[in-house]
């Protein structure tokens, strides 16, 4: 036995206590280094070595703890942050880990800065002397904004797992699959003028009318072409989102702006979204060749991600946790991770709980959680 740190429950309420908030809203978000340096303290004292990387232009960070040696193993990753939070509707402290009717309530209990109070309490009550093959804990930044802690982390490390479990909350069901997202703004650009004569102006409405009409061929053809039986709703869906345009009545309109989004299944690439756009609008851009309709991408997008339930590690880890594989319709870091090794989604309390007020952790999976980290450091590392 190697020295053991507080109890669960005092290191879930250190956790809690730490604001991480990441927002796109500049007042909102927080620096996560605070959070960082406790987390790189428990795993200092379990004799892990830290390493911490900040990601460029921020005042965030991500860390990875490590202990034994040679390739292979295994990587449990969370992320630092949390979304923010709607003060008027939280009855309870966002901050103070609260304990009641069966549950721990807090801002990132189940979403998802309780998963490291696990991987805490389970590496402190093992023989990690006897490991055979390395563990790592990642905790990574931005998460709930643009995900730069994953796409910086892959960048920047080395490391070869065996596999990479990422500890979301998918009430410990096993996830092997999400769709992506990816949003885009189309602005067509008319001539303005007086609307008595049609003729004096491009009116900016009539043009993305054509528009609307190319998109819902590309929803058509997504639909039909691609098909993912695991997904509810299985194939790549798009939702117009938005549509603005005009400021008077007596006016050609000459701006029009048209907000949308696309979900992937896996099997759909970003890059191929990306041509079928192109080709879909191709003949209306040809029309008005002097440059009336523009395209860019609004926020950050996500692939698709699938570990194949072919995969050996999908095989391995159903067995030995005696789980099913699912498929859910958020996105994770997956996408991002998996590009290192073979990754997975599993973790304690539901995602019906998590960006919500009073978020809170069902206590009946604290046991069923500890026994599955347990069993799969046995498995990868032993
Ligand atoms: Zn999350």
């Amino acid at each position: 036995m190697i020295k053991k740190i507080s109890s669960f429950v005092e290191v879930y309420k250190s956790l809690i206590k730490i604001p991480t908030i990441s927002s796109e809203n500049k007042a909102l978000d927080h620096s996560n280094k605070n959070f960082i340096d406790l987390l790189s303290n428990y795993f200092s004292d379990l004799n892990f070595s830290i390493k911490n990387y900040q990601i460029s232009y921020t005042n965030k960070f991500n860390m990875l703890a490590s202990i034994g040696s040679g390739t292979g193993g295994i990587l449990l990753s969370g992320h630092s942050d949390t979304v923010d939070f709607d003060e008027k509707k939280w009855t309870k402290d966002p901050f103070t880990l609260t304990e009641t009717n069966d549950r721990f309530y807090g801002l990132g209990t189940v979403d998802m800065k309780g998963f490291f109070a696990f991987i805490l309490d389970v590496i402190s009550s093992i023989n990690i002397k006897k490991i055979i093959k390395p563990i790592y804990i990642l905790a990574t930044a931005n998460e709930e904004t643009d995900m730069s802690g994953a796409r910086h982390f892959i960048k920047s490390t080395d490391i070869k797992p065996d596999c990479i479990i990422i500890g979301e909350p998918t009430s410990l069901k096993l996830i092997n699959a999400h769709k992506g997202h990816v949003s885009y703004s189309i602005e067509v650009i008319g001539n303005t003028g007086h609307s008595s004569n049609p003729d004096y102006g491009v009116n900016s409405i009539e043009i993305m009318y054509h528009v609307i009409q190319a998109l819902l061929l590309l929803k058509k053809h997504l639909k039909q072409k691609y098909r993912h039986q695991d997904f509810s709703i299985p194939y790549p869906t798009m939702n117009l989102a938005s549509i603005h345009g005009g400021n008077a009545i007596n006016r050609i309109c000459s701006s029009c702006v048209l907000n949308f989004e696309i979900r992937p299944i896996p099997g759909l690439t970003l890059t191929q979204i990306e041509i079928l756009i192109e080709e879909k609008l191709a003949f209306i851009k040809k029309k008005w060749s002097d440059n009336r309709i523009f395209i860019k991408k609004l926020f950050f997008s996500v692939p698709a991600y699938e570990c194949s339930h072919q995969d050996n590690i999908t095989k391995t880890i159903a067995k030995l946790c005696q789980l099913n594989r699912t498929t859910v319709n958020y996105c994770t870091e997956a996408p991002f991770l998996k590009t290192i090794a073979p990754t997975l989604i599993l973790g304690p309390g539901s995602i019906e709980q998590a960006h919500q007020p009073d978020e809170y952790l069902e206590k009946f999976f604290i046991q069923p959680t500890k026994n599955i980290i347990g069993k799969l450091i046995h498995k990868f590392c032993y």
